[in-house]
């Protein structure tokens, strides 16, 4: 059976990952993803009302024209989890193709979501949940199979293609964390086992996030402990301690909360993403995210400023907000709340607490500096940094190289420079450049058996 795979998106930065693995007549498509950074760069651009070849040419979604090249039916579109980057694009790609979207519960919530709001385009596709562990028939000689993995947004998996000439493993986004806060944890048995069965691993596409850094990414458990020694240690300010993190990183913010209760503090999520996200979890049956059943969440500007008023009235010292903004994004609650333009009033040693890294790109960074700078010269003070990464750094990635013994190893989700690590590891590893290690570029075919 030929095997052949199409570096769509993501294969010269991260972001807009898409990846397509056409396996005899059958096609199975890997996430359609948003490059946000495209899209942030320009003021006040509405994606939601974007064509699909505009978003194309400012490199903002994949450039999907060379699925052409590809002589098959697509069977299913697989987001791996939630992240922009992964379904974004979703809204402006899916409906070329007749095909259902096959996703974990929680990523299919989000989708739906994505889906809802698109106002150029509309997508029929068909929505299917399928949780990990579970298996799908693809054609007549193929089936998917859902890995549960770790990483910073709950319901991730691996999608791995069972084909006659051995598995395809699409390995996008993880960590490796034996206790994340909510779920499972990662199934490194079950890797070993697809890289011992019959036919072993053909192919294993890889998350290049990290690879430039060595050691080992910590368990979401180590944010939640560093939270807590944070926390703990301003128990006793009787001002405002306000705290930001990625709002689709459910099990950070189910930290917070929790911390945030241990010190004495109504906990109150405040932002249009934080009401999203977090709203989305708590409605999902089967989906026992914890939080307290009365927790408030306030999106729309008039119930977060109602809630800001209350939190003034009845005193800041009994709240914590938790707040969007953790990039210093300039329409972002914590931004607006440093610009006074909120009814929340910083004083003077008021805690600011960061629960993420800045995403290292020239944007977020400048945009960062000004929030904080806005922020302390109210008087706040500043907690960066409280945050481990969602993604492996290069003993995962030995430890997945091990795990599976893949016959070809495609390295993904970076550009050139972020690739270099993962070369080197793997070709300590014996894999060679051009024959069984291919770095490769957007746009691409590789036939992997003829
Ligand atoms: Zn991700």
């Amino acid at each position: 059976m030929e095997i052949e795979i199409a570096t769509i998106g993501g294969y010269e930065e991260v972001g807009r990952q898409m990846t397509a693995v056409r396996a005899g007549d059958d096609i199975v498509v890997f996430d359609m993803g948003l490059n946000l950074s495209k899209v942030l760069i320009h003021d006040n651009i509405r994606t939601e009302e974007m064509r699909s070849l505009d978003l194309i040419d400012m490199g903002a979604i994949p450039d999907d024209r060379v699925m052409s090249e590809l002589d098959g039916e697509v069977q299913a579109i697989v987001p791996t989890h939630g992240h922009l980057d992964h379904i974004g694009a979703i809204s402006k790609l899916a409906h070329r193709y007749d095909a259902p979207i096959v996703a974990t519960p929680f990523t299919r919530e989000l989708v739906d979501e994505e889906v809802h709001d698109e106002s150029e385009y509309v997508v029929n596709n068909d929505l299917i949940s399928m949780e990990a562990g579970e298996t799908m028939q693809i054609g007549e000689h193929c089936e998917l199979e859902f890995v549960n993995v770790t990483h910073s947004i709950i319901d991730a998996i691996n999608p791995v293609l069972h084909t006659p000439e051995g598995s395809i493993v699409y390995g996008l986004d993880k960590r490796v964390d034996h206790t994340p806060v909510i779920g499972d944890p990662i199934d490194m048995k079950r890797f070993r086992e697809i890289g011992r069965e019959d036919g072993g691993v053909l192919c294993y596409i890889e998350d290049c996030t990290n690879a430039n850094k060595k050691g080992r990414t910590p368990s979401e458990a180590v944010a939640r402990r560093q939270l807590r020694d944070v926390m703990r240690s301003i128990e006793d300010w009787d001002g405002g301690i306000v705290a930001t993190t990625f709002s689709s990183h459910i099990a950070r913010v189910k930290s917070i909360v929790e911390f945030a209760q241990d010190i004495g503090r109504e906990p109150v999520l405040l932002g249009r993403s934080m009401e999203q996200y977090s709203g989305t979890a708590a409605r999902l049956d089967g989906l026992d995210v914890g939080f307290p059943d009365d927790l408030g969440m306030y999106g729309h500007r008039k119930s977060v400023d109602r809630a800001f008023k209350r939190i003034m009235n009845e005193g800041k010292e009994k709240f914590l907000p938790v707040v969007t903004g953790h990039q210093g994004e300039p329409r972002a609650m914590l931004t607006r709340m440093g610009r006074g333009e909120t009814p929340f009033e910083l004083t003077d040693g008021d805690k600011v607490i960061f629960s993420a890294r800045v995403i290292p790109e020239p944007t977020n960074e400048g945009q960062r500096y000004q929030s904080e700078k806005l922020l302390s010269m109210q008087g706040a003070r500043i907690y960066d940094d409280v945050h481990v990464s969602g993604h492996l750094r290069q003993e995962g990635h030995y430890q997945m190289l091990d795990a599976l013994q893949p016959q070809h190893v495609i390295p993904a989700h970076q550009d050139m420079a972020g690739f270099s690590g993962y070369v080197e590891l793997a070709g300590n590893k014996g894999y060679d450049l051009g024959r069984d290690l291919h770095v490769t570029s957007n746009g691409n075919t590789i036939q992997l058996v003829e």
